[in-house]
């Protein structure tokens, strides 16, 4: 499956996509910073209390780098010359940001969740700012994921920077079936136990499932108790576009149709999608 040929059959989704393919065009040509590997022996016993790695105190993972390329990925799409609305705000952004003293500590600290910060176009500041932290992280990502005894997490928020989900995925079969959980910031995917809400934590079999007409890898799982939905790539090797998102927007709608809640993480909420 290409983005390609899912595109032709969802030819709606473009917008989306061109936005996506613009930023990562962008931040492809940003010099990817070396991230520290983290000493592993330090972090276990908050990897045992469930303290994501980023929050860890005791294993330090230093995120400035991350920070400034988050900061030249915001500078080089604010330089473009089209003169669309997306380039506008991305400007506005990046006018702003350039008041505070340093701009690549305020973006870590924007994404820690200060709420003191207070920028124009918080959910595009986010999305940007993760597209470029996720490509610094991920050696750290896949070192962790060597790392990591699944069995001893088993949360429902990403180990590595704590967010809630964004999608799910089943992957392997019969009695080897596992459901992994996927973070939509820094790209982490973890185990999760197959029959429990990640957003209540119910786990009495009160989840269901909404599979899509001409959709057989995807389908909407939902939660009796608290009215939240996960969307589920059901099947392996189209990851990075099956799970980014934005190429299943058209399952939010169904869901939001059937009077369900998306209580997952999303990158996407800012102006493309309320205004596509
Ligand atoms: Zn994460
Ligand atoms: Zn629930």
């Amino acid at each position: 499956m290409t983005r390609d040929s899912w595109l032709e059959g969802h030819s709606y989704l473009r917008p989306l996509a061109d936005l996506s393919a613009q930023v990562n065009r962008a931040a492809d040509e940003i010099d990817v910073l070396d991230a520290r590997l983290p000493d592993w022996d330090d972090y276990r016993l908050d990897y045992l209390a469930g303290v994501p790695l980023l929050s860890s105190t005791d294993a330090v993972v230093d995120l400035e780098p991350g920070g400034r390329m988050a900061a030249a990925l915001l500078e080089r799409l604010a330089a473009a010359t089209s003169p669309d609305w997306f380039v506008a705000e991305t400007c506005a952004l990046d006018t702003d940001l350039r008041r505070a003293p340093v701009v690549s500590r305020y973006i870590v600290d924007f994404l820690r969740g200060d709420e003191s910060l207070i920028p124009p176009s918080p959910g595009l500041l986010r999305y940007l700012a993760w597209t470029a932290m996720a490509r610094y992280l991920r050696p750290v990502v896949v070192a962790f994921d060597g790392w990591r005894d699944e069995d001893r997490w088993l949360r429902r928020h990403c180990p590595t920077c704590g967010s809630l989900p964004a999608m799910a995925q089943l992957v392997g079969a019969d009695h080897g079936r596992k459901r992994l959980l996927s973070c939509g910031c820094c790209g982490t995917r973890w185990v999760f136990k197959r029959t429990c809400c990640p957003f209540c934590e119910t786990d009495a079999q009160r989840l269901a499932s909404v599979s899509i007409d001409g959709e057989p890898g995807l389908r909407i799982d939902h939660c009796e108790s608290c009215g939240g939905y996960l969307k589920t790539y059901n099947g392996q090797g189209d990851e990075p576009l099956l799970l980014s998102d934005w190429s299943s927007l058209h399952l939010d709608l169904i869901a939001h149709d059937r009077g369900l809640k998306r209580l997952a993480a999303s990158l996407y909420e800012f102006e493309p999608v309320r205004h596509p």
